[in-house]
């Protein structure tokens, strides 16, 4: 049996949407800048992907910018914004993904000041040291991802967007890992920037969009044509903007029974794990339905000089899953999430996430191979 429980990493494309991809990787080529009936055919179907798009986060097409992957977005939002708004303070977190993370660290290279949050010891931002950073920092910009790729926490938008608003702060958001699986009300709430990547919600690799509220204006991000009015020069990835249309699509009209599946799936691993082995833990507050992304469980096997073999031997039975963040897969410095969460070196930590192809006969196939692999270390 194959397994893939690394969905956090990237999704399987749903076949509907490849179907809906398909006549723009062959018979629709045109140019969207050109301006004969080939070009116009395929700006068109653009401009329909952007509005689809927009009716489903409640938002106006004007708002949407396609950019080549969540990473891309980021970039843009932050950089963007800090150029054009004169911006010399940021604010996020140690647990942002990398394009935040290391985003930040360059900016700081570049004279701005990063006053990164206060976490408890699983991994939630205190949220009294942000309002208490926001005093004493007018014009910040804060950025905080929506649900964390490794561990599943998440805060609320809602009350991070209203404590930025009352500071007068610029909030950007990394929703890559909940655009798909959440609603996002964009008329509800009080944040400047939010991106998604359609990858994670079984949509085309290196395909993504930027949300930008119209009364944030700010510079281009790539300089080139006119494209995506002027904020991102280069030809569009056409298939791949239809193809995260119809993905975002599918996943907003499937939501509440995808949930209500992959939370079961979630459930089901938490009590197998739970009742097969003694001293498991969880990193972060992924084993808490309540308070984490319902694709994610991150699991914390109890410390032995073999686990770093895991996930080798899961691999070998058949069983993809991810040991922390698996954007930097192949270089192995581990996880900068768990490293803040302090969790020890030497206990196994596994990422299992989920998406609407797994099913409750593989969860039992993952947890009994788990047993047999952690049995030959005894
Ligand atoms: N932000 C988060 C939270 C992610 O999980 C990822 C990908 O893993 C990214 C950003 C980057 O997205 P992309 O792969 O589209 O560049």
């Amino acid at each position: 049996m194959k397994v893939y429980l690394d969905n956090a990493a990237t999704t399987p494309l749903d076949p509907v949407v490849f179907e809906e991809m398909k006549p723009y990787l062959l018979g629709n080529f045109g140019n969207p800048s050109s301006i004969h009936a080939h070009g116009r055919k395929v700006r068109a179907a653009i401009e329909v992907a952007r509005r689809k798009v927009a009716n489903l986060l409640n938002t106006s097409p004007s708002e949407i910018f396609f950019t080549s992957g969540g990473t891309e977005a980021d970039n843009m939002a932050i950089r963007s914004s800090i150029a054009s708004h004169n911006i010399k303070h940021l604010i996020t977190s140690k647990i942002e993904h990398h394009a935040v993370l290391h985003t930040a660290e360059m900016l700081e290279k570049e004279g701005v000041k990063v006053s990164y949050l206060n976490l408890d010891k699983n991994g939630r931002v205190d949220l009294a040291h942000l309002e208490e950073l926001l005093k004493e920092n007018s014009a910040s910009l804060v950025s905080l991802m929506h649900a964390n790729n490794e561990i599943g926490n998440m805060i609320n938008l809602e009350e991070v967007g209203e404590i930025c608003a009352a500071h007068k702060a610029i909030f950007h958001s990394d929703t890559v890992q909940t655009m798909g699986h959440y609603v996002h009300d964009l008329e509800k709430l009080n944040v400047q920037c939010i991106v998604g990547s359609a990858h994670k919600f079984h949509g085309p690799k290196g395909i993504g969009f930027l949300y930008l509220d119209a009364s944030h204006k700010m510079s281009p991000f790539i300089y080139g044509g006119a494209q995506e009015r002027n904020m991102r020069g280069g030809t569009e990835n056409v298939y791949g903007i239809i193809g995260l249309a119809k993905a975002l699509e599918i996943a907003y009209e499937e939501m509440d029974m995808h949930e209500t599946h992959i939370s079961s799936l979630k459930k089901y691993m938490i009590e197998g794990l739970k009742e097969k082995f003694h001293g498991i833990t969880f990193n972060g507050v992924s084993d808490d339905l309540n308070q984490s992304l319902y694709t994610v469980l991150n699991v914390n096997f109890p410390p032995s000089d073999k686990n770093d073999m895991l996930l080798f031997n899961l691999d070998i039975k058949g069983i993809s899953v991810s040991g922390g963040s698996a954007c930097s897969s192949g270089t192995d410095v581990g996880s900068h999430v768990l490293r803040e969460l302090n969790t020890p070196i030497d206990s196994g930590s596994v990422r299992f996430s989920f998406s609407k192809y797994n099913t409750k006969e593989e969860i039992g196939y993952v947890i009994e191979q788990l047993s047999q692999v952690i049995q030959l270390y005894k």
